[in-house]
C-alpha cells in the first residue's frame, strides 16, 4: 500500500518534469514567434512562457491540428477531458491556436468537434455563422493581440438559421421579434445558389449552407485593416468548414 502510494509520488513527478521539459523546449525552439505574453526579458534573460505553449503554431501547423482532432472526434478516440492541471496555466492568460466562428446550433460544439480543451480554441458564435461588426472586432482582436494563427468559419448541415434565410426569400416569410434580422443577413447565399429544376431534396438547402461559409471567408480574408493584412503576409489563414451532423465529420470546403 505504502510502495504504491510512494510510486504514485514518482510518477506525478516524473510527469510534471516531462511537462516542464516540453515547456521549455518548445519555448526555446519558437524563439522570436512567441506570442504577446511570451516576451524575452533582456535584462534578466528570463523568458516568459505563454500559458500553452504547445498552442504557438503556424496557420498550416494549427489547421492540421486542428482536423487531426475532428478525425479523434469522429472516431470516437477523443482525449478524456482534464479541467484540474489546465486551470493553473490559465490563470496567467490565454494563447489558444484556433478560431472558430460557429453556428450557435447546440448539435455543433466546437471544442468536442476538434478534440480540444480551454485556452485552445478562441469561439464566436451566432445563429447562421455570419459577420458583422462585433464579430469582425472579436475576430481582429484574437488575430492581432493573442496572434490566434488560424480562423475557421463553421456552417453545418440542418441549419435552422439557413432554412429561415431560404424562407424569407422564396416565400417572403417574416420572421417575429430581431429573428427577420438574421434571415436578412443570410439572404445572398440563398440568393447565390438560383432556384432551379437541378436543385431537388435537401442539395440547394445544404448547398446554401456551404454558399454561406465561403461568403462569409471571403469577406473575411479582405477585410481591412487587420485581418487582410495578416492573411497577406501569411501570417493567419481564414479557412472555412460545414460539420456534418450524421458522421461528426467537419469538411474543409474554402
Ligand atoms: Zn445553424
Amino acid at each position: 500500500m505504502k510502495k504504491n502510494f510512494f510510486s504514485n509520488i514518482e510518477l506525478k513527478q516524473e510527469a510534471q518534469q516531462r511537462r516542464l521539459l516540453l515547456k521549455m523546449t518548445t519555448a526555446s525552439m519558437l524563439g522570436m514567434g512567441l506570442p504577446l505574453s511570451g516576451t524575452v526579458n533582456a535584462m534578466s534573460g528570463l523568458v516568459k512562457m505563454p500559458p500553452i505553449p504547445e498552442n504557438v503554431l503556424n496557420p498550416v501547423a494549427a489547421l492540421e491540428r486542428l482536423m487531426k482532432g475532428n478525425e479523434r472526434y469522429v472516431t470516437n478516440n477523443s482525449t478524456p477531458l482534464n479541467f484540474k492541471d489546465e486551470r493553473f496555466d490559465l490563470v496567467r492568460g490565454q494563447n489558444p491556436f484556433a478560431c472558430i466562428l460557429s453556428c450557435s446550433d447546440s448539435r455543433v460544439s466546437p471544442e468536442f468537434c476538434f478534440d480540444e480543451q480551454r485556452g485552445d480554441l478562441f469561439v464566436a458564435r451566432v445563429a447562421g455563422n455570419y459577420i458583422t461588426t462585433d464579430f469582425i472586432a472579436t475576430l481582429e482582436y484574437a488575430a492581432a493581440v493573442l496572434h490566434v494563427p488560424l480562423i475557421m468559419v463553421l456552417g453545418h448541415e440542418s441549419c435552422g438559421a439557413i432554412k429561415a434565410a431560404i424562407d424569407a426569400t422564396d416565400n417572403y416569410e417574416q420572421f417575429p421579434g430581431h429573428i427577420q434580422s438574421i434571415a436578412t443577413a443570410l439572404t445572398p447565399a440563398v440568393r447565390a445558389v438560383r432556384k432551379t429544376p437541378h436543385y431537388v431534396g435537401n442539395n440547394r438547402y445544404f448547398d446554401i449552407v456551404k454558399k454561406n461559409v465561403v461568403l462569409n471567408v471571403e469577406e473575411l480574408r479582405k477585410q481591412p485593416p487587420i485581418l487582410s493584412q495578416l492573411v497577406d503576409s501569411k501570417k493567419l489563414k481564414i479557412v472555412g468548414g460545414v460539420y456534418h451532423l450524421n458522421t461528426g465529420k467537419v469538411e474543409l470546403i474554402a
